[in-house]
């Protein structure tokens, strides 16, 4: 059995922000995926001290870290195969779940992989599991912080957990222009609502 410890949208400067008891299911857990919107370079460089970590990056990933990860992948663990994408531009016009096989056309999926509405969800559509951890430093809309874990045996497992007492970031770090981002996010978290 493997264990993948599944994290997104985490939006923090340092390391020192991400919640402990995230951090804590780093060492029990066989792979750590992380779906984009890391949101800062020393961030990135702190995960890819560990060999479990695989990434893509996020809309608010800037030229740095876009130099170091790919914007989509497709991992294979134990003959299970995983779609990473962020998710961003994917809900129109067809309704998210479609617009998310799109970016993976051709290609058998056990699992969609993504990120970026900062809201969970744990579901299976016609063979393929569609996993959104939330946001792993509980950036609106989603209330607290939140991660998943995937287990891969002859089926996949696939569970989501909440952080109580998040830490997060400090509302007086937040900048302008990610404020602006925060509205059209919401946009899209609606149009996800009424199109899944
Ligand atoms: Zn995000
Ligand atoms: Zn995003």
């Amino acid at each position: 059995m493997k264990r993948i410890c599944v994290l997104g949208d985490t939006h923090i400067k340092h390391w020192h922000q991400l919640s402990t008891a995230i951090k804590s299911e780093f060492s029990s857990s066989d792979y750590i995926l992380h779906l984009g919107d890391f949101d800062s370079l020393e961030l990135l460089e702190e995960f890819k001290k560990s060999s479990k970590f695989y990434g893509i990056t996020g809309n608010h990933d800037g030229p740095s870290l876009k130099a170091l990860l790919p914007a989509q992948d497709i991992i294979e663990i134990d003959g299970k195969r995983l779609g990473l994408v962020h998710g961003h531009g994917c809900s129109l016009p067809w309704g998210l779940r479609r617009g998310l096989q799109a970016r993976f056309r051709g290609e058998k999926l056990d699992a969609i992989l993504y990120g970026h509405t900062h809201r969970m969800n744990n579901v299976f559509d016609r063979g393929t599991l569609f996993f959104n951890p939330g946001s792993a430093a509980g950036r609106f809309p989603a209330g607290n912080a939140s991660y998943g874990v995937i287990t891969v045996n002859a089926t996949l497992g696939s569970n989501l957990f909440t952080v109580e007492n998040t830490v997060g970031v400090e509302p007086s770090s937040v900048l302008p222009e990610q404020l602006s981002y925060c509205v059209v996010n919401v946009e899209e978290y609606y149009n996800t609502l009424t199109r899944l």
